[in-house]
């Protein structure tokens, strides 16, 4: 590899600004003041606060040269499985800031809001028609959230039909997510093993649905990549027993323009924007996971709804069913003016998306096959997990192949789940990334594998490249050091 895209040279060690400032030095000149001078009484000043004193560059800088610290999808590929890191098109910005909306105030009476309302009320259409379902809700301000949403919608169904069940079937591929949304909700999960192709069977299925459980969630295509192709079959047995099938909709990015979620059986499902429709991660937010259900769950929707009435858009709260409000106003409305700039700057190509996501993500899986172990090597979808069994022996974990791609400008993959598979690395490359940008980060991943037999330690050691090498994870996000040492190689 001759060129590592972005990780030489120019990894500054920054000193802090109290190490950086210099006596007298300002950030502005302004004119000459005329107002005469007065001191202030020190006893109404108090305690000077400690303050350095820097230039306006000094400032600019140091900030900047921070925020590379950061690894983002704007500066290299970001693999990382179930996650979907895909890029984020500046032109959803760009609408999302449009004064109209941004400067939107969320009290303003629904007749001055009639845009904003409108295009909430397209953007469920369009998630309507892209999963086939046949009502939504844009509340919910994460898939986590979305999943609390539809299991308390089950709950409140079951509750409606005049006897509430106890438990709720969840494979053992799902996300953390799921059995913590089910468990809100006072559902006990129940787990259902795979199948050695790593799906989920109906006579697993048939084994535990009882008329004590609520339902199943499943997600599909699953954690391993792989499409559940019972889903339809596995619904109707849950179905059969008055149960309600939960879909965890994170990975629409390998379904969407091909599979018609409501024709799987499923009877409700959340979405996440950040993942699907390119919105940004944020830092845990603020984010939108909105819910689209089957016409029976449609009463339990959260309030207020948008109705469009002739030309008129209201937001109607008058559902007595309804498991109530979820998020202040109508969620979180720049996001969602963002993942509607998506489905409209694309629209049929969405399936272009959902085909190069594949494409991606099976390149990959095919150039890493036999240099990486693959312990499911079924056909996969829109990501593929390996791991790490074949270079054990020298060693090399994971956890050392993850650092060690940061060194060549990559950032790690998912990595240790799914639980399932033992040291998994879970690669998304998303629909983002070039065919050279694989081939990189293939080649990368060669690099990585042949060093293991002859130079471990080159993995064991990384990252080298970067300005901290390897924190103590759990205490740097427990203990945040704001001030005080500048970081130090380890
Ligand atoms: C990301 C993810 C979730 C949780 O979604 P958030 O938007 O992060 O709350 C749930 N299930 C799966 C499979 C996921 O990948």
């Amino acid at each position: 590899m001759s060129d590592y895209p972005g990780t030489r040279g120019l990894a500054f060690r920054e000193a802090l600004l109290w190490e950086r400032g210099r006596a007298g030095r300002i950030g502005m000149s302004l004119p000459e003041n005329d107002v005469p001078r007065a001191e202030m009484d020190d006893d109404l000043v108090g305690d000077k606060p400690d303050l350095p004193e820097l230039s306006e560059v000094d400032v600019v800088r140091h900030y900047t040269r921070l925020s590379t610290w950061n690894f983002g999808v704007d500066t290299g590929m970001y693999p990382l499985g179930s996650c979907t890191m895909k890029y984020n098109p500046k032109i959803n910005d760009r609408l999302a800031s449009l004064p109209g909306f941004a400067g939107l105030h969320p009290m303003l009476p629904e007749s001055c809001v009639q845009g904003a309302l409108k295009l909430l009320h397209e953007l469920e259409r369009d998630l309507l028609e892209i999963t086939g379902m046949d009502a939504a809700s844009l509340q919910p301000s994460a898939g986590a959230q979305g999943e609390l949403a539809g299991m308390l919608m089950i709950h409140a169904y079951h509750a409606y039909s005049g006897k509430q069940r106890r438990k709720i079937i969840i494979p053992s591929t799902a996300h953390g997510t799921n059995p913590a949304s089910a468990a809100l909700c006072g559902y006990a999960p129940v787990a259902v093993q795979l199948s050695a192709d790593g799906v989920v069977t109906p006579e697993a299925i048939r084994e535990i649905m009882d008329e004590d459980t609520a339902g199943i969630m499943m997600t599909n295509p699953n954690t391993l990549g792989i499409f559940e192709r019972h889903i339809a079959e596995i619904a109707a047995i849950v179905h059969e027993k008055g149960g309600m099938v939960y879909g965890d909709g994170a990975n629409l990015n390998a379904l969407m323009g091909y599979a018609d979620i409501g024709k799987m059986g499923i009877d409700v499902l959340h979405i996440n924007v950040h993942k699907t429709l390119s919105t940004p991660h944020g830092g845990g937010g603020p984010g939108a996971g909105p819910v689209v259900v089957r016409g029976v769950l449609e009463p339990f929707l959260p309030v207020p709804r948008i109705r469009k009435r002739g030309e008129k858009y209201e937001l109607a709260s008058d559902f007595p069913l309804t498991i109530g409000r979820l998020h202040a106003f109508c969620g979180n409305f720049a996001v969602l003016a963002r993942s509607l700039a998506y489905t409209r700057t694309l629209g049929g190509d969405l399936k272009q998306v959902t085909e190069t996501a594949v494409l991606n993500a099976n390149y990959v899986k095919a150039a890493l096959k036999g240099i990486y172990n693959l312990p499911f090597p079924q056909p996969s979808m829109h990501e593929c997990v390996f791991n790490d069994a074949s270079r054990r022996k020298s060693g090399v974990t994971t956890l050392d192949i993850a650092k060690r791609l940061i060194d060549f400008g990559y950032h790690p993959p998912t990595v240790y789940f799914p639980l399932v598979v033992d040291g998994a690395l879970m690669i998304e490359p998303t629909e983002s990334e070039s065919k050279a940008d694989l081939d990189g980060f293939v080649e990368a991943m060669k690099i990585i594998a042949e060093e293991s037999a002859t130079n471990p330690e080159a993995a064991r050691d990384a990252p080298k490249n970067t300005s901290v090498s390897r924190p103590d994870e759990v205490r740097a996000a427990r203990r945040l050091i704001l001030r005080g040492e500048t970081p130090k190689r380890q």
